[in-house]
């Protein structure tokens, strides 16, 4: 049997980072993510809500870090969340701010 993906619950990098995109990933520019839940920057620059505010908390983030987190938009996420690798030194840092231990073998 093998074990369950590490992100599955964690969340850690939902609430960490300020999540920034391109426009063109907006859904209503014909990419995914729902602009609903995204506020823009700059006119090319859109963020994940909630990522810049403090406590930092993605708004598309449900249930709690590092025990049963999930992101509700998962198939709609933008390029940013597909890149972040788990086991990476972001992830370490995302996981220390939440006072979790860094994965192991990653
Ligand atoms: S990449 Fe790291 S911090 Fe993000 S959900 Fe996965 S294990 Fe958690
Ligand atoms: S869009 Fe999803 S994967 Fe990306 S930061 Fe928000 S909750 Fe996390």
């Amino acid at each position: 049997m093998s074990e369950p993906h590490p992100c599955l619950g964690c969340g850690a990098c939902c609430a960490a980072f300020r999540v920034d995109f391109s426009l063109h990933e907006l859904d209503e520019m014909g990419g995914t993510v729902p602009a609903g839940l995204a506020v823009e920057v700059t006119g090319s620059t859109w963020r994940m809500r909630g990522t810049d505010h403090l406590p930092t908390r993605c708004a598309a983030l449900t249930g709690k870090v590092g025990e049963k987190a999930a992101c509700g938009i998962y198939e709609w996420r933008p390029n940013p969340c597909r890149e972040l690798e788990a086991g990476s030194d972001a992830c370490t840092r995302a996981r220390a701010r939440h006072n979790l231990r860094p994965l192991q073998g990653f």
